[in-house]
């Protein structure tokens, strides 16, 4: 008789970490000393104390260190305590959660808004809630993990929802999946478009526009998953749909449903939230897993975000501070013989093609004190490994030029 039991998550786990440190994808987390801001002190995976420029953040506006953010957030932690302990619909809604979805649907021009913990779970509610048998949800092959989640989790738990993909960005390719959608006679419900407004990796945007009109001529409702756009997109910072004029009043459309974080250029803080018609918002109090069942976001964090909308909404020259130094570096990056990628957003990816080069340039970056994450295969195309430069408006030109220096010396 075995002395032992076999554990086979040990054995397995150990395998697959030992397969990812020799093939150089292990990844080994850096420590920030400081708060998040232009300049910060970390410590290298090495165990080594530095102060390094940052050009990897989502701190698009520079909000996470200001002190307004800082001051609302210590106020909120004496007026309110550490923590909600409870859900929302038994005893967790505090008053700064409703000024904050307030905030919110004011800053993204819709009825109402709900917040959660994390985009990521807002994105998980939403399909799974809004979905029921005979509705098909059509998704952008790049969309972000969490829609990729949220509409696999739909079809666990309400069954006959039916699902689709279509080629990135590719409305013909949509097309064909609306109407194989309308000429599929179990699919009697809703049809939903699922899109992120800015794609991460490539920094590209979604064509708003375009897909509501797909949308109008099948009766299908736009969701739009928006992180990255918040304090970037626009002329004010509202994101993709005010890039497009798709606001309250424009003639341009609307979309039907937001998620969006608050985890980026809104504070960077954490929290996530759905926006849209009032409908939709109540269904997820009365129905929402995550919100019936899992706590609601801490007061404190609440309270700093919505400083953070309400600092975006009084000085959009943030907006604006932030698109100069992005084609300020665009144009000092290029000219320094770099090809990267065109974007409308604060990202900035420098296309270098080998995985292994990627992660080298990184490392050698950070050696010159410049923080930029190399991304290499799985998480993007094999042959098209990039560093990801991200710009903020707390970036200064003489930063932007000590960045451009570093590249240089590659
Ligand atoms: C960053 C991001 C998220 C995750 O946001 P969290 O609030 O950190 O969960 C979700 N969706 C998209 C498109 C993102 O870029």
């Amino acid at each position: 008789m075995p002395t032992t039991i076999a554990q086979p998550f040990d054995a397995r786990t150990d395998e697959t970490l030992r397969t990812l440190d020799a093939g150089g994808q292990y990844k080994h987390l850096q420590t920030i000393l400081s708060p998040m801001d232009a300049e910060i002190r970390m410590r290298t995976p090495e165990g080594k104390e530095v102060d390094v420029l940052c050009f990897c953040s989502n701190n698009y506006l520079g909000l996470a260190n200001h002190p307004e953010v800082v001051e609302a957030g210590i106020e909120g932690l004496r007026k309110y305590g550490a923590g909600t302990a409870s859900v929302r619909f038994i005893c967790g809604t505090f008053e700064p959660h409703e000024q904050l979805e307030a905030t919110i649907a004011r800053y993204m021009g819709t009825e109402s808004s709900y917040t959660f913990v994390s985009c990521w779970n807002a994105t998980e509610t939403l399909f799974p809630t809004f979905c029921e048998a005979g509705d098909m949800v059509i998704s952008d092959a790049l969309n972000h993990a969490c829609i990729i989640d949220s509409i696999r989790l739909t079809s666990v738990i309400k069954k006959g929802v039916f699902k689709g993909v279509y080629k990135h960005s590719d409305l013909e390719h949509l097309e064909t999946r609306l109407q194989e959608a309308r000429d599929n006679a179990d699919i009697t419900g809703q049809i939903w478009v699922v899109t992120d407004g800015v794609f991460s990796m490539e920094g590209d945007i979604a064509d708003l526009p375009g897909l509501r009109k797909l949308c109008d001529k099948y009766d299908a409702k736009l969701v739009v998953d928006d992180s990255h756009a918040h304090g970037v997109m626009g002329k004010t910072g509202r994101g993709t749909h005010e890039h497009y004029g798709m606001v309250p009043g424009g003639d341009a459309g609307l979309v039907d449903y937001f998620t969006g974080t608050l985890g980026k250029g809104l504070g960077g803080g954490a929290g996530g939230f759905l926006a849209g018609p009032k409908r939709g918002t109540e269904l997820v109090i009365q129905r929402g897993r995550p919100t019936l069942f899992s706590n609601a976001l801490p007061v404190t964090v609440a309270c700093s975000a919505n400083k953070a909308i309400e600092i975006v909404m009084r000085e959009p020259e943030r907006v604006q501070q932030l698109r100069d130094n992005v084609a300020y570096a665009r144009e000092r990056i290029g000219a320094a013989g770099f090809e990267i990628l065109e974007s409308p957003t604060a990202i900035c990816p420098i296309i270098v093609g080998d995985t292994a080069k990627a992660i080298g340039m990184s490392k050698r970056l950070l050696e010159l004190g410049v923080f930029v994450i190399g991304f290499g295969y799985p998480v993007v195309p094999e042959g098209t490994a990039r560093l990801r430069i991200q710009m903020s408006a707390a970036h200064t030109t003489s930063h932007i030029d000590r960045l451009v220096d570093a590249l240089k010396k590659l």
